[in-house]
């Protein structure tokens, strides 16, 4: 039975690396059938706060990555938050100190501080000396006595090593000698981190633990003190870091990291998903399009790269383009109609006038709101500015004026509306013989220049079409030269 976990700690917003660790579990999952857990780390109260879990739930549902147990829709397994969980921890560790392979520590700060002073003087790994691990249980009682606070320290073997089998990175080893017993419970009674995370795992029947790299010197701990307790050790795969294009940690001076931040630029959820995904993995082929189910399909924890995945924020914004041109046109006219609407561009959000211009503009842009650009800037008809830059140059050379005055009797006459209202084939049609009446060929730039005021933009007829329906929107018609 596959299980996974996404567990994150409330403790910020959603990044990137988070957000591509939950969604190689949620692929692992529904490509096998499993279930995706979703478990909240909240055992550091004071940097957890109550809005980041709501942000960070909202996040996942808005990629789409629906958990099947978890905050919001219960389960089997529950609670799912560690700060609900507190008397499992208290359970095991209990069963820890009975067995042997937990001894309370009384040591105190100082001495503890002491200890790792001595080590780093003879150059030793500052694994824990003290006399805890093998006091008499008359030396235990005394202090117990005395209510000397204690910790509950984890009686690590002192040779050998362990090794697990990595699915992403292989084997991995580690030499015991130099780990040293650890504190899993604080004198306080609040359980470590560690020891959460392995209980939870382990009574959450959890079979693969998919996360990041940086998790790697935890799993050493957390196998021990599964091999302890007696549960079956889960199967591990740690995925690698995200790295900026400079190849340093992905950080706030590159630019935006959190998955809230590209949603408020406008970014879709089905792009961002997508991108994530091929952040160290691909199907294996040239194909790097693919929608949520296409990746639930083709997903192989095995094909997942263990070298770090580069971070491109350009080829994202790329990604989302693609992923803009396969929304179905009416989808896609309703949002960026509404978007035309909220911003103030046009007082309607729908309507014929709306459905064209995004058929014409759609091409020419990656994000939603560059549509706001695009269409004013389909409107705006700066003629005048446009003539002065160089490119126009050998077009006012060719005798603007002369072959102005013949396109604006043209546009007076409705000649020009009228070729429009025939579509494409009818627009061809007049250019043709407009050209014959004014005895020339090269019709196209000067056409662009006088129609549009500009010399570049998308497709001619439709754009002239469209400038002159959005006089019926409250836009001002282009007056022709
Ligand atoms: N709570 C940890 C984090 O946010 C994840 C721990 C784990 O996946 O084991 O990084």
């Amino acid at each position: 039975n596959v299980r996974v976990r996404f567990a994150p700690s409330p403790t910020g917003n959603l990044h990137v690396g988070g957000a591509r660790t939950a969604l190689f579990n949620y692929l692992f999952a529904r490509s096998k059938g499993g279930k995706f857990v979703l478990r909240i780390e909240d055992t550091d109260l004071e940097r957890s706060t109550k809005e980041s879990e709501e942000a960070m739930l909202q996040d996942l549902s808005w990629l789409g990555l629906d958990w099947d147990e978890g905050p919001g829709v219960g389960g089997d397994y529950g609670p799912y938050r560690q700060s609900e969980r507190n008397s499992m921890y208290k359970h095991y560790a209990e069963k820890l100190l009975e067995s042997g392979h937990v001894y309370r520590c009384f040591c105190s700060n100082e001495e503890l501080e002491k200890m790792k002073e001595i080590a780093k003087l003879k150059q030793l790994p500052p694994v824990y000396t003290g006399k805890w691990a093998s006091a008499m249980d008359d030396e235990m009682q005394e202090e117990l006595e005395k209510g000397t606070p204690y910790t509950y320290r984890f009686r690590v073997p002192k040779k050998g090593s362990l090794k697990i089998n990595d699915l992403i990175r292989g084997e991995v080893s580690w030499n015991l000698e130099t780990l040293g017993d650890f504190v899993i419970m604080r004198s306080n009674g609040q359980p470590v981190y560690n020891f959460c995370v392995t209980v939870d795992d382990a009574t959450m029947a959890i079979s693969h633990v998919i996360r990041a790299e940086e998790h790697l010197p935890n799993t050493l701990r957390q196998a021990l003190i599964y091999k302890a307790l007696g549960f079956p050790m889960p199967n591990f795969a740690h995925v690698s870091l995200i790295l900026a294009p400079d190849r340093s940690k992905l950080s706030k001076r590159h630019g935006a990291t959190s998955v809230g931040q590209f949603r408020e630029m406008g970014y879709l959820p089905q792009a961002m998903v997508n991108y994530l995904a091929l952040l160290g993995w691909g199907d294996g082929t040239e194909n790097e399009f693919f929608t949520l189910e296409q990746l639930v399909e083709k997903f192989s924890i095995g094909r997942v790269n263990k070298s770090g995945a580069i971070f491109d924020a350009t080829k994202l914004r790329w990604m989302n383009g693609e992923h803009l041109r396969v929304i179905p046109s009416e989808e896609l006219t309703k949002l960026i109609g509404e978007r035309w609407k909220s911003t103030g561009i046009l007082t309607e959000s729908e309507g014929p006038f709306i459905e064209e211009a995004v058929q014409l503009l759609k091409d020419g842009i990656d994000l939603i709101p560059h549509s706001d650009k695009a269409l004013s800037n389909l409107l705006s008809y700066p003629l005048h500015d446009t003539l002065k830059s160089p490119e126009a140059k050998p077009i006012l050379e060719d005798k603007l004026s002369e072959f102005s005055t013949s396109l604006m009797a043209a546009y007076d006459n409705g000649e020009i509306l009228s070729a429009l209202e025939e579509g494409s084939a009818g627009w061809q049609k007049w250019v043709k013989s407009f050209g014959k009446s004014l005895k020339r060929k090269s019709l196209f730039m000067p056409l662009r220049v006088l129609l549009t005021g500009k010399l570049h933009g998308p497709e001619m007829a439709s754009s002239v079409a469209l400038i002159h329906k959005a006089g019926t929107c409250g836009v001002v018609a282009p007056q022709v030269g």
